[in-house]
């Protein structure tokens, strides 16, 4: 007999900090560890932004606030991204958390019942999985394929749709494989939803980081959808903001008249200087996140290049985020013995591809959000790895 709660027994810890754990004690015996597992800017929050958060601590913005969110704050974001999406969004179907994280988890518990199915990416974001099985929902992966640019495989999504599908959760740009869902999957996955009612998370968080110039269409911005859309975004990957713990979700107000509630009751409300904060990021001067998002694309050529230059190793061009995940199948050998290896023997940290899901066996992720100094090191210590483990 166990004292705990079903729901959360098969939960995993996320393969990232595991392995962050485990580089940190090789750092600790004196090793020199090559990080590329964990998905952060290695960019510092820009300074303007970082000055509004601290000025209202100072002017004692240090209370509770509404559980979601500064009016004020919901009515840029409903704003910006009504913008970016070419749509209407009105204040009250915006609701900020802490972080995108919250944002993905409770209008999952707000739809979801035992039994109801989701489907979801594999490889995807851990938290997916996670938190459809919280909710008491069925998981149903779609994989997402290299040949189709790791796209949705929509034979497989129109094999797993069905009445009893609630929901449907997307992810473009995508981690752990950069990928990006072309407008013509998006109406074919919107056309699905709405013959079988479903409803759609269109986690954006990416959204930003998009390269050669390319915009990522959005799901919500496809006609009759915007009734069946939430949107997941955040300030994390785009200001460089992960430790202040910011992010919001649009969706159909009456859903977010119930996640509100689903706040009240959990995390109470979002740090008030926080929000502060994003107003600035939101309203402030864009150049550097563009200066970023161009810095990101150098690096993506860089190590695409780099890895593709290994024997053995294929590397798609990411269109999207700041991942790559090389194919490594040619060696034969389990990804997840692969990313162990290469942290122990060549002193690489890597995240193995099916820490984010079966389908992303024959696969390793890296993030290259960090220098370019610590990726050619990285790629140095690759290439002799490889080399020998082919020997
Ligand atoms: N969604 C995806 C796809 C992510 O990769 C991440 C973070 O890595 C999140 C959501 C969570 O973002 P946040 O740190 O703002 O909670």
């Amino acid at each position: 007999m166990t004292p705990f709660a079903e729901r959360v027994l098969t939960l995993e810890a996320e393969g990232a900090y595991a392995v962050l754990a485990r580089s940190q004690a090789l750092e600790a015996q004196g090793r020199e560890i090559l990080h590329l597992e964990i998905g952060q800017p290695d960019f510092a929050t820009p300074a303007h932004v970082s000055a509004a958060g601290i000025k209202a601590i100072q002017a004692g913005q240090t209370r509770y606030n509404p559980p979601a969110g500064l009016p004020a704050l919901r009515q840029l974001i409903a704003r910006e991204a009504g913008r970016q999406h070419g749509l209407e969004f009105t204040p009250s179907q915006v609701v900020i958390g802490p972080g995108a994280k919250p944002g993905l988890f409770f209008p999952t518990l707000a739809l979801i019942q035992a039994g109801d199915e989701v489907i979801y990416p594999d490889p995807g974001f851990p938290t997916y999985q996670a938190m459809i099985a919280i909710a008491g929902g069925v998981p149903v992966a779609v994989p997402l394929r290299e040949e189709n640019k790791f796209s949705f495989d929509l034979k497989a999504f129109d094999a797993a749709i069905n009445r009893r599908t609630k929901l449907i959760v997307l992810n473009s740009p995508a981690n752990p494989t950069g990928g990006v869902i072309p407008l013509e999957d998006l109406q074919h996955i919107a056309a699905k939803a709405q013959d079988f009612g479903a409803w759609v998370m269109s986690d954006e968080i990416y959204g930003r980081l998009a390269y050669d110039g390319n915009q990522v269409p959005s799901i919500a911005s496809l006609p009759g959808m915007p009734d069946r859309t939430i949107i997941v975004d955040g300030f994390s990957k785009t200001y460089a903001m992960t430790g202040w713990r910011l992010g919001y979700t649009i969706m159909p107000e009456k859903l977010a008249e119930r996640v509100e509630l689903l706040l009240t009751h959990s995390i109470g409300c979002t740090a008030t200087f926080t929000q502060f904060a994003g107003m600035e990021a939101l309203t402030g001067p864009q150049e550097q996140v563009d200066a970023m998002v161009a810095e990101y694309q150098r690096r993506r050529d860089h190590i695409v290049a780099g890895l593709n230059a290994i024997p053995g190793i294929h590397c798609l061009i990411p269109q999207g985020a700041f991942y790559v995940f090389p194919n490594v199948k040619s060696f034969g050998r389990p990804s997840s013995e692969i990313a162990r290896r290469l942290l122990d023997e060549a002193g690489v940290a890597a995240l193995s591809g099916t820490d984010f899901g079966p389908n992303g066996e024959g696969y390793l992720r890296l993030c290259y959000a960090t220098s370019v100094r610590t990726i050619d090191g990285a790629l140095e210590k690759m290439a002799e790895f490889f080399q020998a483990l082919s020997a």
